[in-house]
């Protein structure tokens, strides 16, 4: 053991979520069997299912239960325009080095933030140099350690593409993928607000995905180059938006302790250097097993996105108060997440490895029930009794059209519950001989493991209660 190589506890624990989540069917890396593709992972059976419930956790919250937010899906593609006029073409930047030692890129900011030094987000690239050589004894790789870096570059994140441009000289009239979901709620926000009753203030609010070229291809799906986001604008009266700000920065802080994060692993974090158009920007930072880092982002974002697309577009982006005749450009409020940082935030958060005593041990995935890819497990005592395997099935059957559930019956009622612990289901049924007598099944409780036994005819009630 003696030479074995330190690693501090943080670093075995990110290996124990990425390693438990390939082996569990949550993430895979992309094109595995190609050996990879940087920064793009897939989402497996359970972390599909997982995805999809962060979605819709999310849209209840927003959508479902606001009565002046509604929900936009736009397209990917956009008129290469709007990247202009919101500044991605000419701004949407990291700066970029390169280390001598193992040629890997490092995002200059991050390598300086990890010496304790900040960049500003307007620096250009000769100050950011200057940073670079001032501060170069303090530097470190964070792949190989080396101090020696190249000049940093500013480099665009945009990814472009060749979507309808058949002239083979795309690189001229790139069209992008979009790097972010809100630029398509900004350009339909006249439509929405012709063809709904929506008045200001109001919201919209959007699921999709976001591609962005990131430099650094490391922190498994927390950093991602093709990703989710779920984002709401809010549109409001200029004196109004800080209000709308506070208002939303409580509520948000409030949504991850419904979704069952601790307090104490949520954190705010407030930007030092906002960018000019910005009234105020907080992001909401979660402790990942690499420290804490950003969750989301609430913003106040002055009237500058429908400005710029005012003037790019040349239509008038206006509203007009009805009943006072007022005529103004609404600022925004935005809170902008992450499907794939919630998704590791609520995984970190839910991982367990729980002792259970006579050098009995489990792993359990303690996930809020609203999230949990399968509800329920049901199980036949015995894989070899069909009468037992019949009447788990009939009950099976009718619990899915309810709830995602599973059908298990191999091995033993303790590894099929430890399988279904390392998943985070709810609740298990078993169909036992008793079953066959008195109609009756045992439900299992994940996290308490106690067990009850209830009625084949109660089970629906049972569930609606309790899921
Ligand atoms: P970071 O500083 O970590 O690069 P950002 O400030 O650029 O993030 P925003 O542009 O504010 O992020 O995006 C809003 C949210 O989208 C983030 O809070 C995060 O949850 C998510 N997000 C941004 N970039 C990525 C990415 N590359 N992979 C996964 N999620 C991302």
């Amino acid at each position: 053991m003696g030479d074995k190589k330190k690693t501090t506890p943080e670093v075995v624990e990110m290996e124990k979520i990425v390693g438990f989540a390939k082996r569990r069917g949550f993430v895979f890396p992309s094109s595995e069997i190609y050996g990879g593709f940087g920064a793009v992972y897939d989402y497996g059976p359970y972390g599909a299912e997982l995805a999809k419930n962060i979605r819709e956790a999310w849209w209840k919250a927003m959508v479902q239960q606001n009565d002046n937010i509604v929900g936009l899906d736009s397209s990917i593609f956009m008129s290469p325009k709007i990247w202009e006029a919101s500044g991605h073409v000419g701004g949407f930047s990291d700066p970029l080095s390169e280390c001598k030692k193992c040629h890997s890129r490092v995002r200059v900011d991050h390598l300086l933030e990890d010496a304790g030094v900040f960049a500003d987000e307007k620096m250009t690239e000769e100050e950011i140099n200057g940073l670079l050589v001032e501060n170069k004894e303090k530097l470190r790789c964070p792949k190989c350690g080396g101090s020696d870096f190249s000049q940093a570059k500013n480099f665009n994140l945009l990814v472009q593409s060749n979507l309808g441009n058949f002239t083979g000289d795309w690189d001229k009239e790139p069209t992008y993928l979009r790097g972010e979901t809100c630029q398509g709620i900004y350009v339909n926000y006249k439509n929405v607000l012709d063809s709904t009753r929506v008045k200001v203030p109001f919201g919209i609010a959007q699921v999709g995905k976001a591609f962005r070229n990131e430099i650094t291809a490391r922190q498994f799906i927390f950093r991602k180059r093709e990703f989710e986001q779920m984002e709401m604008q809010m549109f409001v009266h200029p004196d109004d938006a800080m209000d709308m700000y506070e208002k939303w920065r409580e509520r948000r802080w409030q949504y991850y302790l419904d979704l069952g994060i601790k307090e104490e692993n949520l954190k705010w974090h407030e930007h030092e250097n906002l960018v000019f158009y910005a009234k105020a920007a907080w992001d909401i930072e979660y402790r990942f097993p690499f420290g804490f880092k950003e969750l989301e982002g609430i913003h106040a974002r002055g009237d500058y996105d429908l400005t710029q697309h005012a003037k790019f577009s040349g239509k008038k982006l206006e509203y007009r108060d009805p009943k006072t005749n007022e005529v103004y450009v609404p600022h925004i409020v935005e809170t902008s997440v992450g499907v794939d940082r919630t998704f590791l935030a609520v995984l970190t958060e839910a991982y367990v490895e729980e002792d259970l005593g006579d050098d009995k041990s489990r792993t359990v995935l303690k996930l809020p029930k609203q999230l949990s890819p399968i509800k329920i497990a049901v199980f036949p005592l015995l894989k070899n009794k069909p009468k037992l395997v019949e009447k788990a099935r009939e009950i099976y059957d009718e619990l899915k059209m309810q709830y995602m559930c599973e059908f298990d019956d191999n091995g033993n009622v303790g590894k099929r519950y430890r399988r279904q612990d390392e998943i985070g289901t709810p609740y298990c049924v078993t169909v036992d001989f008793d079953t066959l007598e008195t109609g009756e099944v045992t439900v299992r409780d994940r996290d308490t493991m106690e067990q009850e036994r209830v009625s084949v005819d109660e089970l629906q009630d049972f569930f609606t209660k309790n899921l």
